[in-house]
């Protein structure tokens, strides 16, 4: 078994599972009264500590979790502002990169950078990203000399502002490269590489994907600061989250088997709506993905599932695995009608297409003026649609900032959204990426000469 510090700084199990805590840490009626009024980065703290246990000093995790967020350009880190009675927005995108990523991986990056100095280590990670994993890693990990990072995107499949997120990044240490396939084919090289020995042998290797427990952690501290503020833990909350690898919701789970009281977690998707189908029916499967205006949602085989499922089924790792399987080889699986509805007792879910997306933004922009991105309008389009009688107060989870999807804004408003100073300073500087093929040898040539 691997402590937190290990977990984190590994992010991937040398079988291919995924790491999940041994047992689920839990918070009383009365230790959740204690967290009433805490600033951001005290919760965190509070939160963070029941899964580091020993591994990190408490100071330490203290001054990291204090430096991680301390470039975020809002006081309360992620605001949450009452958008009209009874429904808030959880504003999660005040970050150096402008989406939720910046929340878990401005944290890890440091973690990582933590432990690898205290044992004199050296990790080369290596990612994919279909648009803001890449740029919130670059900037967690961009200028430290523990951690050198192999990023690639699809090339001409991402938007230019999340290029250019990611490539006008200058240090040495950021290798970024433009694959000639898709989000998948990217994937599919990362995956190969993994598992090559003489990569291993020059390489020692770690993952910053959503599947990194580190990651799925530190989101679990916004769902303790937001449902606090609104009168838990005499109050339950309904949280709405746009979902892709289903990390967001998992970590809302989280928060819920912690001890949070949460009435409903609403498994928002687009037009890949596999998870909506999933908890409608209980087969989950594979149709082929969809290029929506939501493109950090479009995916189709939600890697955090996976932890879902193992609790699901009593954390029975040979039946999961199974139905994994199953899923890779058939393109589906079922569970029994037990399940779904146990299942159902913790998620609802709700596919909105794009012409319902747009309309969610621009209907939001007449009542309050303000521009939403398109992923969280998923998430508020959902709200308006499904039927709530409970009287539990709903929070919207915004995942990113409008400016950087400025062509749906601009095609649905009429208007252009403001440049944030965070996408300001890259439009003039220099891009530095590489093009490949999706051959993954291409890449395996280049980090074993590295
Ligand atoms: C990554 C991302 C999502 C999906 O989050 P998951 O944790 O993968 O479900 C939603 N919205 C935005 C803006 C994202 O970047």
């Amino acid at each position: 078994m691997l402590n937190f510090e290990q977990a984190a700084t590994r992010g991937l199990a040398p079988d291919g599972g995924l790491y999940v805590p041994a047992n689920w840490p839990t918070f009383g009626t009365n230790e959740l009264r204690a967290l009433v009024g805490k600033s951001y980065r005290e919760t965190a703290l509070e939160v963070l500590l029941r899964f580091s246990g020993d591994s990190i000093p408490a100071d330490e995790l203290g001054q990291i979790i204090d430096d991680a967020y301390k470039h975020f350009d809002h006081p309360d880190i992620a605001p949450l502002r009452e958008i009209r009675p009874d429904v808030h927005m959880l504003e999660l995108f005040h970050g150096p990169t402008l989406s939720f990523k910046d929340y878990a991986l401005q944290f890890l990056g440091r973690v990582m950078d933590w432990s690898l100095k205290k044992n004199a280590q050296h990790l080369t990670v290596v990612g994919a990203t279909s648009g803001d994993t890449g740029s919130a890693a670059i900037s967690a990990v961009a200028g430290r000399d523990t951690i050198d990072l192999y990023m690639l995107h699809p090339f001409q499949r991402v938007s230019e502002m999340q290029r250019r997120q990611m490539t006008t990044n200058q240090n040495s240490n950021i290798f970024n490269y433009a694959i000639d396939g898709t989000f998948d084919d990217c994937q599919a090289i990362v995956k190969t590489i993994f598992n090559d020995h003489e990569v291993q042998r020059r390489h020692s290797l770690g993952a910053v994907n959503s599947i990194n427990w580190g990651r799925i952690s530190a989101q679990v501290v916004y769902y303790f600061y937001a449902a606090l503020q609104l009168g838990a833990p005499d109050q339950s909350v309904r949280f709405a989250v746009p979902t892709g690898n289903f990390g967001n919701v998992f970590a809302a789970w989280t928060a819920a088997r912690m001890g949070l009281p949460i009435a409903d977690i609403i498994v928002c998707s687009n037009a890949n709506d596999i998870l909506t189908r999933f908890f409608e029916t209980g087969e989950m499967k594979k149709h082929g993905v969809r290029q929506t205006v939501t493109p950090s949602m479009d995916i189709e085989v939600s890697s955090n599932f996976e932890r879902f499922l193992f609790e699901l089924f009593e954390r029975d790792g040979t039946e999961v695995e199974s139905l994994i399987q199953s899923l890779n080889q058939t393109g589906s699986f079922s569970v029994s009608n037990s399940k779904l509805l146990e299942a159902q007792s913790h998620f609802s879910a709700c596919r909105v297409n794009d012409a319902e997306t747009c309309q969610s933004i621009a209907r939001h922009f007449e009542q309050t003026g303000d521009i939403i991105d398109p992923h969280s309008a998923v998430a508020l389009s959902a709200v308006e649609r499904l039927p709530d009688d409970s009287n539990v107060p709903t929070v919207v989870v915004a995942t990113a900032h409008p400016a950087k999807f400025p062509e749906t804004i601009e095609h649905t408003l009429g208007a252009q959204v403001p440049t944030p100073k965070q996408l300001r300073e890259i439009i003039e500087l220099p891009e530095r990426y590489r093009c490949l093929s999706s051959d993954p040898d291409e890449l395996k040539t280049l980090m074993l000469a590295a």
